[in-house]
């Protein structure tokens, strides 16, 4: 847990939030700025920094963000229509909460 981070206090319920769904290893929760009509966050219990931080050892944190995903894109009616799943990775990248998390975009009308 890092002190200064908005996503840690979002998991450890300090800031306000509502979880679509809660697990030991992750959270999910609306993006306050969303870009598409359904934007979700899967963002992991425990704080690493980006992807080029992590470690093999959170090889099985990261899958499970895919299977968490999955089952969130279906539960938001977007999994037959398509949607994108987006890490961004430092400032470069377009990250701007230094707290590993996983963009889930979709619902556009077509
Ligand atoms: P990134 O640019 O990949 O770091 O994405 C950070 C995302 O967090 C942005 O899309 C923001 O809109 C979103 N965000 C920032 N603060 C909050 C918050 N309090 N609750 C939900 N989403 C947030
Ligand atoms: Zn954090």
């Amino acid at each position: 847990m890092s002190d200064d981070c908005l996503f840690c206090k979002i998991v450890k319920r300090e800031v306000e939030s509502r979880f679509l769904f809660e697990d030991d290893i992750c959270v999910v929760f609306k993006d306050i700025h969303p870009a598409a009509p359904v934007h979700l966050l899967i963002v992991p219990k425990k704080h690493i920094r980006s992807v080029n931080d992590l470690i093999s050892e959170e090889e099985s944190i990261v899958s499970h963000l895919f299977m968490v995903a999955r089952d969130m894109a279906k539960e938001q009616g977007v999994d037959q229509s398509g949607y994108k799943l987006l890490f961004n990775v430092e400032k470069g990248g377009g990250q701007v909460i230094f707290h590993l998390h996983l963009h889930l975009i979709g619902g556009w009308k077509r």
